[in-house]
């Protein structure tokens, strides 16, 4: 009976994707054959597509790489090594790129992107899944295994090298991909073979921030097409997704807050009417000096100079939501400052 599932379901899920070779790197002889695949790494380009496309298939930096239409560019072969991952750990294994296969998506970390994005990448991400053998959880996104050395800002081999791909792990945003799980907890930093570089990150990754949730898939309804057929079986789609997970770290990622309401129907137009306003707006951003000091009551840290990084002012939360810059009399958020920017005179505030 499963056999008949998967065959009504796996063209459809399949149908809609399309592929190109047009920018197959010429790095594919070269590479190795991958040994191993236990993850999908899910990446942003931060640029344009077709800069992004020329880049990552000279240098042969992702398997796949799929632009605002939702087409996948094939890059690196998939069974060969891509150079996608950089410095990474995941479970105490180093060099992700020798065990894990990497997508671009042509947009950047903290934006939406495209619906038909989301498509190709649900999709795709189904066609290796099974391929491969991978689990929800195992379908993480590159700032989940990016770490760093030490360095001026950090003393410590840190988690947080970057964000790249972080929207990936928001509640709203694994709904539209069809994943039903993601890492609960960093198991590098549990075992203390990391410490945390980026308390806004791992809230990202492993919390409930969620800044994609109403901004994804609103005028469209929603793709899965699992639980029609899971019915024809007598079957809730959940029961069937509930597979015995290997590892213990990982979990269920909590509901989206944009989930639709399972409430009858009546409330919702009035809400909509008359949405209350959202925590975050209420708490307005300071924008002087003032403002950190008189509203918010936060005290003075220090100041940056030349011997003094962020990282020494602030210690661990220099790049946090509670820590503020005064750069030129510009007030910055923490989790916002681009070090580069944070030249010497700059104040440094948190909460009393
Ligand atoms: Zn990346």
């Amino acid at each position: 009976m499963l056999a008949i599932w998967a065959a009504l379901v796996a063209p459809l899920s399949a149908g809609a994707l399309s592929f190109s070779n047009r920018y197959r790197s010429p790095r594919n002889p070269e590479r190795a054959i991958r040994k191993a695949t236990r993850l999908i790494v899910l990446h942003t380009t931060e640029a344009g597509a077709r800069s992004s496309l020329n880049k990552l298939s000279e240098r042969g930096e992702a398997h796949y790489c799929i632009d605002e239409k939702g087409v996948a560019y094939r890059i690196v072969d998939r069974n060969r090594e891509a150079f996608h991952a950089g410095r990474s750990m995941w479970s105490g294994k180093e060099e992700c790129d020798s065990y894990s296969i990497g997508i671009e998506v042509v947009g950047h970390h903290d934006k939406p992107v495209t619906l038909a994005q989301l498509d190709a990448i649900r999709d795709l991400v189904a066609l290796l899944k099974k391929e491969y053998r991978i689990d929800d959880a195992h379908v993480v996104c590159h700032s989940h295994v990016a770490y760093g050395a030490p360095n001026k800002w950090q003393k410590r081999n840190h988690r947080g090298r970057k964000r790249c791909g972080m929207l990936f792990a928001m509640p709203s945003v694994r709904q539209r991909l069809s994943l039903k799980a993601r890492p609960a907890f960093d198991p590098d930093v549990r075992a203390r073979r990391l410490v945390v570089g980026d308390p806004y990150l791992e809230k990202v990754l492993y919390g409930r921030v969620d800044t994609m949730a109403g901004k994804i898939g609103r005028n469209v309804a929603p793709p899965p097409k699992e639980g029609f057929f899971a019915s024809l079986f007598n079957k809730k789609p959940a029961e069937m997704a509930n597979e015995p997970e290997k590892e213990n770290y990982y979990a269920k990622p909590p509901a989206p807050a944009n989930a639709p309401a399972k409430a009858p129907k009546k409330a919702p137009a009035k809400a909509n009417a008359n949405p209350p306003p959202a925590p975050a707006a209420a708490k307005r951003e300071p924008a002087s000096q003032r403002d950190l000091e008189d509203r918010m009551k936060y005290r003075e840290l220090g100041t940056l100079g030349p011997k003094s990084s962020p990282y020494k002012v602030a210690g661990r939360s220099w790049n946090a939501a509670t820590t503020y810059y005064l750069i030129r009399g510009r007030v910055v958020r923490g989790d916002r400052l681009d070090p580069k920017r944070a030249q010497a005179g700059t104040r440094v505030f948190t909460r009393k």
